[in-house]
């Protein structure tokens, strides 16, 4: 790997949640993003809904403080977008190159559920009120989701809310099959009722799918799982649900289980041809 390949790589494989002494806030260079993020982190607790086998949350360090400081959020959130050049003056952000140093988008991720936070929608108004009075409106607010919560009213209204704001929603989806689903998202709920939700969304606007896939003890998905994801995003599109991409990705970081370990990226880019098969946009990243 030459010294370039590996910056770039040290750089979108180191997600720290924290910069400087902020709480909430924390820019990224993103693979997906094509350039900067700015996250938002409304679980500090680092508490979440699910339980993936390969989350990269890193839970050795303290969880921080519940609820959220609503004002340290919006002093953060303001100072992290007014003065983001600064970012660029500190390890690792020396070496990013100009092309990546525009803000691509606003991103509710951090360590856990962001819709399962009381303060989502206020934080989606501090969001959207920003990014105008600032007037970045080429940046989107993205909201990354697992998807439990979709069908709930809050997160409904505060979804059509980021329609009005450039918003745009990447909702999780790793399995085809609920045996699956539950050993690789350690969550009890059914499958059907992840993914009609996400029909459901997807019918109200284009959405997002960020679909993780991995080796599990030096084992990579077996084909009928595969061909089961690849009949729930069939399903998705059928009933009417617009996919705009599949973002389907490997492990880059460490993960919360030992025996997860990546795909090489032939396995995923095989699998991102067989949804493009679908006529469904999709991209691998290893
Ligand atoms: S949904 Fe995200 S934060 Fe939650 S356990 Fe899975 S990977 Fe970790």
């Amino acid at each position: 790997m030459g010294e370039k390949t590996q910056a770039a790589r040290k750089l979108y494989t180191a997600h720290p949640r924290l910069w400087r002494d902020f709480r909430y806030v924390y820019p990224v260079v993103s693979r997906r993003s094509r350039g900067l993020s700015i996250g938002i982190n409304l679980n500090p607790d680092k508490v979440c809904s699910f339980d993936c086998v390969y989350c990269q949350v890193d839970r050795t360090t303290m969880p921080g403080p519940m609820p959220v400081d609503f004002e340290r959020l919006s002093c953060e959130l303001r100072t992290l977008l007014t003065q983001r050049d600064a970012i660029f003056a500190d390890e690792p952000w020396k070496d990013v190159p100009p092309a990546l140093r525009r803000l691509r988008d606003i991103a509710f991720s951090g360590d856990g559920e962001p819709t399962a936070s009381p303060a989502f929608p206020a934080a989606a108004g501090l969001a959207a009120e920003l990014r105008e009075e600032l007037a970045l409106h080429d940046a989107k607010i993205v909201v990354l989701t697992n998807g439990l919560n979709l069908r709930r009213p809050s997160v409904i209204q505060t979804l059509a809310f980021l329609d009005g704001h450039n918003g745009e929603v990447w909702i999780k989806l790793d399995a085809g099959t609920q045996a699956y689903f539950e050993q690789v998202n350690r969550v009890h709920v059914k499958l059907d009722q992840i993914v009609d939700s996400i029909r459901v969304t997807a019918r109200v606007r284009p959405v997002v799918l960020q679909s993780m896939f991995m080796c599990l003890h030096g084992q990579p998905p077996p084909g009928t799982e595969i061909d089961a994801y690849l009949g729930r995003l069939r399903s998705i599109v059928d009933g009417g649900g617009a996919v705009k991409l599949v973002q389907a990705y490997t492990v880059a970081r460490q993960t919360a289980e030992p025996y997860v370990s990546a795909l090489s990226r032939d396995q995923l880019e095989s699998i991102a041809a067989r949804i493009r098969a679908l006529g469904i946009a999709a991209e691998a990243f290893v």
